[in-house]
C-alpha cells in the first residue's frame, strides 16, 4: 500500500524526503514553498536536485509523490487581476514541480465569489487549460471541495464535467478528498453507503482518473460543509468507513496521503499506523 502523510520542507525542500522516511511514509505530499504568500522564491538547482536524489534513494515510487497547490490562488475568480494572477501562479508551480520530478500537483478549485457556477467553471476551464499547455509532464490534479459557499467543484458531477473539458487530458486528473466529500454531503460510514459513492464517483468522474487519494477523517457532520480534518476512524466518518475508503484506493495502487492533525491524540506515523491496518 503507497500510504503517508503530508510533510513538512522546512529548513530545505530536500528536507521533506527525510521527514516522509522517518514516518516510514510510502507516498507524501509537500507544498513546494510557503503556501500563504503570493511570491515564492525561484527553486535552486542543487535543492532541486537533493530532493531528487533523495527521492530516488529513498526507495518510494515516483507516481506516490505530490505536491499541493498554495492557498491563494482562486483559479475560479471572476476578477481579471486576481485570476491571471491565480494562473501565473499555477503554471510556475507545475513547472516548480517538474523540476522536483513530482508528477503531480492538486489544487483547489477556488470560488466564483458570487458570480455563478456556469462563470466560475468557464474561469476554470481557461485558466486549467492554460496550465495544460505548459511544456512540462505534470499532472494537475483537481480536488473535490467541502462546499463552502461560492466554491465549485463539490460535487462530483461538476468535478466530471470539469474534467471532460480540459485538454490535453493527459495532463488532468482528481484527487478526491474524503473530508471534503463527507463534509458536502456524500455519506461514507458505512461499507454500503461508502460504495454507493465511490460507484456515484466512478460514473460521473471515473475512478480511472483518480490519482491521489486524501484519507482523512471529519471532525464536522455529514452535509456541514465545513472542512475540519480529523484523526482516522475517530471522526464522524469512522472506522468502517475511512477502511472502505483505504481499501477502495489501496486495491487499485492509489496513493493514499493523510492531511490530518498532529495533536495530543495522534501524530502522523500513529495516522499511518491507522490507515495501513484499516486497509
Ligand atoms: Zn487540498
Ligand atoms: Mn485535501
Ligand atoms: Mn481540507
Amino acid at each position: 500500500m503507497k500510504v503517508g502523510c503530508h510533510v513538512s520542507i522546512s529548513g530545505s525542500i530536500d528536507r521533506a524526503v527525510d521527514n516522509a522516511v522517518d514516518r516510514e511514509c510510502t507516498a507524501f505530499q509537500i507544498f513546494t514553498r510557503n503556501p500563504r504568500g503570493w511570491n515564492a522564491a525561484p527553486l535552486d538547482d542543487g535543492v532541486a536536485g537533493a530532493f531528487r536524489e533523495k527521492l530516488a534513494a529513498s526507495g518510494i515510487e515516483e507516481d506516490a509523490v505530490c505536491a499541493h497547490m498554495p492557498y491563494l490562488p482562486n483559479l475560479a475568480s471572476p476578477k481579471d487581476e486576481g485570476f491571471a494572477r491565480s494562473v501565473r501562479s499555477l503554471v510556475e508551480e507545475t513547472e516548480r514541480c517538474a523540476k522536483l520530478g513530482i508528477r503531480y500537483l492538486v489544487t483547489h478549485l477556488g470560488s466564483h465569489l458570487g458570480s455563478g457556477e456556469e462563470a466560475g467553471m468557464g474561469r476554470l476551464v481557461e485558466g486549467l487549460s492554460e496550465a495544460g499547455r505548459a511544456k512540462n509532464n505534470v499532472m494537475i490534479l483537481l480536488e473535490n471541495t467541502a462546499g463552502q459557499k461560492n466554491s465549485v467543484g463539490s460535487e462530483f458531477g461538476q468535478l466530471g464535467e470539469l474534467l471532460r473539458k480540459l485538454r490535453p487530458a493527459k495532463k488532468f486528473g482528481v484527487c478526491l478528498d474524503t473530508c471534503h466529500a463527507f463534509a458536502y454531503g456524500y455519506d461514507l460510514r458505512t461499507k454500503k453507503s461508502a460504495r454507493a459513492a465511490f460507484d456515484e464517483f466512478d460514473a460521473k468522474v471515473g475512478l480511472g482518473n483518480l490519482r491521489i487519494l486524501h484519507l482523512n477523517d471529519a471532525k464536522a457532520g455529514l452535509g456541514s460543509r465545513l472542512d475540519r480534518h480529523y484523526h482516522l476512524g475517530l471522526g464522524e466518518i469512522g472506522e468502517e468507513g475511512i477502511s472502505a475508503a483505504a481499501r477502495m484506493a489501496s486495491g487499485r495502487g492509489i496513493p493514499v496521503i493523510l492531511e490530518t492533525p498532529i495533536d495530543g491524540e495522534r501524530d502522523d506515523a500513529g495516522n499511518i499506523r491507522k490507515a495501513r491496518e484499516l486497509a
